[in-house]
Order: C-alpha cells, then structure tokens, then sequence
C-alpha cells in the first residue's frame, strides 16, 4: 500500500485546531506514529479510518481516496482502537466468526479455517469456547488482535499497541505484525511511548502540538534528540 497524506488539518467546532497541515507519505511496511498525549494522534487516526472528516486535506490509500471512497476504504482497513471492548455475549470463536463474515469470507468452512488459524495464533484456541467478555485483559487485546487482522486487511491501524499485554504477549504480536508487514501491506502504529515501536518500525513521524516535528527513520530521531 502506498498512504499519502495531503495538507491534512482538523478544526474542532469549540476552536480547538488538532492538526495543522500535515503531509505525510506512508509505504509498506511498519511505520510509527508519535507524540505526546493531546499531540493529535487519535485525531489523525480517526480521519485515516473515515470516522471523522477533515476540516481540510485529503488522503490516498494506493488510488482510494479518503472522501470519494470510504466504502472502499473500509473495507481494507483493520483498526484497533485502544479501548477495544466486548458488548456481546458472543463465544471467543464466535466472536472471530463473525468478525470473518464482515470481512466477506461467505464459505463457513473457510471462516472455520481462518478463525482456527487466528485462535492458534493468538494462542486462544484452549479458550474458544468461553465466552468472550470473560477473558482477561491480555486475552481480550489478543482478542482484538486477532479480530482486527482475520480479514487480512492492507492498511492496519493500532493504538498503543503493547497496552495491556504481558512481555511474552508484546513479542508474539510483534512477530505476528512483522511477518504480516512482508506483504503489500502498511502498518501505523501509533503510541506516546518511543521504545515501543521503534525497534519495529523503519519509518516514524512524530506529532506535537498538532504539527508534524519530525518525520524520518529511528535512527535520524535518535540522532536529532
Ligand atoms: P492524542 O491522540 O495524540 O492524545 P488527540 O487527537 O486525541 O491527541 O487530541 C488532539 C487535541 O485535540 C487535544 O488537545 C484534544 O484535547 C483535542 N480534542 C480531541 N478531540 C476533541 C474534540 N472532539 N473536540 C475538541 N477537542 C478535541
Ligand atoms: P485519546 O487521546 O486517548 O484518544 P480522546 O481523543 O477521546 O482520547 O480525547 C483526548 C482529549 O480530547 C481528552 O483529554 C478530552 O478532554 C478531549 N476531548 C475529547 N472530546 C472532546 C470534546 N467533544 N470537546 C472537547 N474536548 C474533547
């Protein structure tokens, strides 16, 4: 995928001006998104997802366009919000299931086969039967994880993506994303903490205050810090 972001600026209607003219150019692969709470983060992800528009600029996934094909946006995207929660009542595999069949995977047997494939990946498959809400924290995120990528999505958006999950559980998703990253896939991985993504990622941007203050490989961050 190929991700450009084209004088992007968000007004709030109180006043508040969350992001200022930004530019960015994203390719495969894993690329960080920084800054500091309040930086404009969220806001930023929130338009690449089509939840929110724009005050001004526009974006391009490959030859999508963010305001003309939301529909087609959509439905290659993963996102992974945070504060991702489970209202339904749904078993872990159901819940997987269903996330399948969004994503237009028709065949049952298929969904079978995708939803066992992400159970072991995860490391969920002992807990299939339980019912989702039930899980614990890291579980839950893994969960998610797993839900987020069954449709093998090419743009994929996570936020704060070691929150909640144990040493052992950051290794594993790490791993699941950089054998997925090989592909004609782009990653964002957003977060305020630096030493979470970047050994990962091969490109960063870094957010303050709204404006974009840096953009370019770990190492010319770490050099100008
Ligand atoms: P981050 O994700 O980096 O913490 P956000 O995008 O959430 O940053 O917020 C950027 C700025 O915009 C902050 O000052 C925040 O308070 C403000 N903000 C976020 N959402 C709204 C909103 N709906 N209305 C007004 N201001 C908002
Ligand atoms: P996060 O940055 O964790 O994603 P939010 O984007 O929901 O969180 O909110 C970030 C900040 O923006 C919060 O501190 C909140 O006070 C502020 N904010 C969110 N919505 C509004 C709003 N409608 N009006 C004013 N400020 C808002």
């Amino acid at each position: 995928m190929q991700i450009n972001i084209n004088d992007l600026s968000k007004i709030y209607p109180n006043g508040k001006k969350a992001l200022n003219n930004i530019n960015l150019e994203i390719g495969n692969g894993m690329f960080g998104l920084l800054g500091p709470n309040g930086a404009g983060k969220s806001s930023l992800m929130r338009i690449l997802v089509t939840l929110m528009e724009p005050s001004t600029g526009t974006a391009s996934f490959n030859s999508f366009d963010l305001h003309r094909d939301r529909k087609e946006i959509r439905s290659i995207l993963g996102y992974l919000p945070q504060d991702f929660r489970f209202f339904s009542k749904l078993k872990t595999w159901e819940f997987l299931d269903y996330a399948a069949s969004l994503a237009g995977i028709r065949s049952k047997q298929m969904r079978k086969n995708k939803v066992d494939e992400w159970l072991e990946k995860v490391g969920l498959f002992d807990v299939r039967e339980r019912d989702a809400n039930k899980l614990s924290g890291g579980m839950k995120r893994r969960l998610g994880i797993a839900q987020t990528l069954i449709g093998d999505p090419k743009i994929i958006i996570v936020d704060e993506p070691t929150t909640g999950l144990d040493p052992e559980e950051r290794i594993r998703f790490r791993n699941i994303l950089s054998e997925i990253s090989q592909q004609d896939v782009s990653i964002i991985l957003s977060t305020h903490i630096v030493g979470d993504i970047s050994s990962v990622c091969n490109n960063l941007a870094l957010l303050n205050n709204g404006e974009l203050a840096f953009k370019g490989t770990p190492e010319a961050l770490i050099e100008k810090a």
